[in-house]
């Protein structure tokens, strides 16, 4: 027999534990080849005075297996506890977020019979990098971060994943009509990539209108892989459109470590009442055993429990009286599971898993970019409650040699020159600044000098380069 693979393991908060114990149960019974290390998370370590929710401890040995299986947990309520999901990716560099969201018509209620769609979401970009300012007492910012490596990273992902498990089509989500520079870089990444795979077909969709779409013709979808906020939110509107929220499980790749779990929460109205629905923990224990190399156990497992649900053993939240036969608790379904191991499903399609290798072949080196980059301005941002009138004539009366006045704007909106009264402006302006010749960073600072000793109060400043001639900044709408 091949040595065990170690997996560590966490109970979680509310349902964690019950579900956690119908899961192991399963794949013990399944032949898993894994050897199981316990952690503490959740709520008692929070309480207990880690800020973040895990123990220094419990680090050592998500090191050394870099396989976790995680239950869900609770967040005690109250302020300074940080979110244990978002440390955990990005102190193991998980940056692909996989949720395959699969409908089980007719025996699970959906509107949506013949959905089978991965969203791969980017994970670690975005606005949950948590940069956030306050920046004036009207307005407030949060930064939004995307990178060429990061954009890299996960679209290959995708298309490898599209490549491996035999999808035919990676469809791209942005917003790239209004943020045209940051998700541009995501939209443009991905057209290059996709030259990388002819045989897989690829479109891109802006988001309003794809997630509309997926909301109403899934079907039309397979692989979707979008940044990280659009991901989160569009892979819970497809997780509930199979059915159930307690039906999706999700992977949680880095190059260093993967984490599986459910994609709900610890439901603690639920907790100790043997009610809860263990399939999404299941199905992400299932990508765990396809990532580790145990394809048989994963489609063993896998068409043992489409065979259950195909006999309407179903639990609480999926039962319906008509389509179901029997309704059981969490313990039941694992136990029914267990009974139909080595069997599959007559009218849902079986799952046969043949990735042959782990997923290192979805990590690549990224693409080291070289460009001209040359500085010809400054934004400057300022805060003040002068009208435009008064606050362009104040700025104007400072000279500087290398840096013009080009325009100021309020949220975005260009108010001089050309202005309008109608608009409503706040305390937080934009002045563009631009050079008049070569420009070095030490006349920005002088500039900036000189506004301090004039009573400006400046906030944030963003460098204005050019990229092989081509403005690296957004122009005024
Ligand atoms: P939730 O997902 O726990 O519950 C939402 C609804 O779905 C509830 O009605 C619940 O009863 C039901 N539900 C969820 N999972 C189910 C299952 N397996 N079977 C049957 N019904 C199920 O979301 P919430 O109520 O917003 O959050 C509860 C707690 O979970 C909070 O403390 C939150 O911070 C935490 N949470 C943790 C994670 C995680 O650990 N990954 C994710 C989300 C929320």
């Amino acid at each position: 027999m091949d040595k065990q693979t170690p997996i560590t393991v966490a109970e979680g908060d509310g349902i964690g534990p019950e579900i956690m114990a119908a899961t192991l149960y399963i794949l013990e019974e399944a032949g898993a080849n894994i050897s199981i290390e316990k952690i503490a998370i959740g709520e008692k370590v929070y309480l207990s005075g880690h800020p973040t929710g895990i123990e220094d401890s419990a680090w050592e040995s998500l090191r050394r297996t870099k396989v976790f299986l995680k239950a869900p947990i609770t967040t005690p309520q109250g302020g300074g506890y940080r979110s244990l999901n978002v440390t955990i990716r990005g102190a193991l560099g998980l940056y692909a977020n996989v949720r395959p969201c699969v409908s089980y018509n007719p025996f699970i209620q959906t509107k949506h019979p013949d959905m089978n769609i991965v969203i791969i979401r980017e994970n670690e970009e975005d606005l949950y990098t948590g940069i956030e300012y306050q920046q004036t007492p009207d307005v407030c910012q949060a930064l939004k971060l995307i990178s060429r490596p990061g954009c890299e990273r996960i679209i290959r992902y995708a298309f490898e994943y599209a490549r491996h498990y035999g999808r035919k089509k990676v469809t791209a989500f942005t917003k790239d009509n209004i943020l045209k520079i940051s998700d541009g870089l995501f939209h443009k990444v991905f057209d290059e990539i996709a030259k990388e795979y002819p045989s897989i077909e690829h479109e891109h969709w802006i988001i309003d209108i794809g997630a509309a779409k997926i909301a109403d013709t899934p079907a039309q979808f397979d692989v979707v892989v979008m940044p990280n906020l659009y991901g989160d939110i569009i892979s819970d509107i497809t997780a509930q459109m199979t059915g159930s929220v307690g039906l999706v499980g999700t992977a949680n790749i880095g190059e260093k470590g993967t984490m599986f779990e459910a994609i709900h929460g610890s439901a603690p109205r639920r907790a100790n009442q043997n009610v809860a629905n263990p399939t999404g923990l299941l199905l992400a224990s299932i990508l765990m055993l396809v990532h580790i190399h145990q394809p048989e156990v994963a489609a063993r497992i896998h068409n043992a429990f489409l065979k259950t649900i195909e006999d309407g053993v179903h639990t609480n939240d999926i039962f319906k009286s008509g389509v179901s036969r029997e309704k059981v608790g969490t313990k039941e379904f694992g136990e029914a599971i267990v009974k139909r191991l080595g069997e599959k499903p007559q009218q849902l399609t079986p799952v046969d898993y043949q990735i042959s290798q782990r997923e290192a072949w979805a990590h690549h080196g990224t693409t080291v970019i070289t460009t001209k980059r040359v500085l010809v301005g400054v934004d400057i941002f300022i805060y003040s409650h002068d009208a435009v009138d008064t606050l362009q004539e104040k700025l104007l009366s400072l000279n500087s040699p290398s840096l013009k006045l080009t325009f100021i704007s309020n949220r975005g909106v260009k108010v001089w020159p050309g202005g309008i009264p109608e608009t409503f402006c706040v305390d937080h302006w934009r002045c563009r600044y631009e050079s008049q010749g070569p420009l070095k960073y030490q006349q920005i600072a002088a500039f900036l000098h000189a506004l301090a000793d004039a009573r400006f109060e400046v906030i944030q400043t963003e460098n204005l380069y050019t990229y092989d001639g081509k403005p690296g900044y957004s122009d005024i709408n």
